[in-house]
């Protein structure tokens, strides 16, 4: 039986380690892809500090942004064929129930949080057996450059897309943690929206970032953002996206909505703020965020294809995955993450 390196979490509380693993062969609706590109991410750093009991149980692979090429077809497959370039959705959906059907992915009813490197085997291997319908076609895309498409990109971007209808030409978006997901945010907004985008970070390098992809003001946070927000924009901001999620950021983005406007919650940074009557703007709503659909995948793989998108990484070998995750650990990595095969 052929065999392959997989980067694996065993037990919790150990390390992750490489093991050799069985190839898996493609069965009815499944394609084998040979992995290209594997976006690192917080969550993996989270999975792999995690006690037992809050993910799905060990062993798996980890990896959940993956790009590849399709190695081998399953039965029952239409619509791919060997060589082509893949994203695989870190989204494990079912794709039959009500909400997929109505193409909410994120919001399938029978698969909760497992996917591809989580509870599922991932990506951080030398291939990856998928369900078809879970692969977008990446046509010329490079699947190595594509990989952070299946998860930090697409995320933020149905963030944004959630929000279009508020966002007309006068209104006013603010992107609270413009790093990684946020970066993509103001991207985004500024691709599909005429709002004003203002950028909100700790960080005065990720703020000059965030204004040359197209942020039109912005502020360095600290206690007083709340404040300095209003002072540009007295009538209150339209959308607020938090991409850090700690009270001290949802506090600045529900005290800055304008009536009927949103605080759209995408960062786990596991913060609470109270909800209620003269707690937040009339007619205003707050959304949590997790997830994406197929669209919005297809639709993020076409900006990126057209160069519209600009999606820094730094490459790491596959024999090297912790040092990227120490980097990203450290915060010393430019761009995401990204680990290559050869
Ligand atoms: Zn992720
Ligand atoms: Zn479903």
């Amino acid at each position: 039986m052929a065999t392959m390196q997989a980067y694996q979490i065993v037990e919790w509380g150990k390390p992750a380690e490489y093991r050799e693993v069985p190839v898996p062969e493609p069965g009815a609706g499944q394609l084998l892809v040979k992995m290209a590109g594997a976006g690192l991410c917080r969550t993996d750093l989270h999975i792999l500090k995690s006690p037992a009991g809050f993910w799905p149980d060990p062993p798996f692979t980890i990896g959940h942004e993956n790009a590849g090429w399709v190695a081998q077809v399953g039965q029952s497959v239409d619509g791919f064929s060997e060589g082509n370039a893949v994203l695989i959705s870190s989204m494990y959906y079912c794709g039959y129930c009500q909400k997929c059907a109505r193409g909410m992915h994120e919001q399938c009813r029978n698969i909760g949080l497992p996917g591809y490197g989580i509870g599922y085997d991932g990506g951080l291997a030398e291939w990856i057996l998928v369900e078809a319908k879970h692969a977008v076609h990446l046509g010329a895309l490079s699947p190595v450059t594509a990989a952070p498409l299946a998860d930090a990109a697409a995320s933020s971007y149905h963030a944004v897309k959630m929000m279009l209808d508020f966002l007309v030409p006068g209104s006013t978006a603010a992107v609270i943690g413009v790093g990684g997901l946020g970066a993509y945010a103001v991207q985004y907004l500024k691709l599909l929206t005429g709002a004003r985008i203002i950028g909100v970070d700790a960080v005065q390098d990720r703020l000059d970032d965030a204004g040359r992809l197209g942020a039109h003001d912005t502020v360095l946070s600290d206690e007083g953002t709340a404040e300095k927000l209003l002072e540009l924009v007295p009538e209150g901001v339209d959308a607020v996206f938090d991409f850090v999620g700690r009270t001290e950021t949802m506090s600045t983005g529900v005290r800055v909505l304008s009536q009927g406007a949103r605080l759209v919650v995408a960062g786990i940074g596991g913060g609470e703020i109270p909800m209620g009557w003269e707690k937040i703007a009339m007619n205003a709503g707050f959304i949590n965020t997790r997830g994406f659909n197929v669209s919005d995948l297809n639709e993020i793989v076409a900006l990126a294809r057209d160069g519209r998108i600009e999606m820094a990484a730094t490459h790491f070998p596959f024999d090297k995955i912790e040092d990227g995750l120490q980097a990203l650990e450290t915060a010393s990595v430019k761009g995401r993450a990204v680990v290559t095969f050869d």
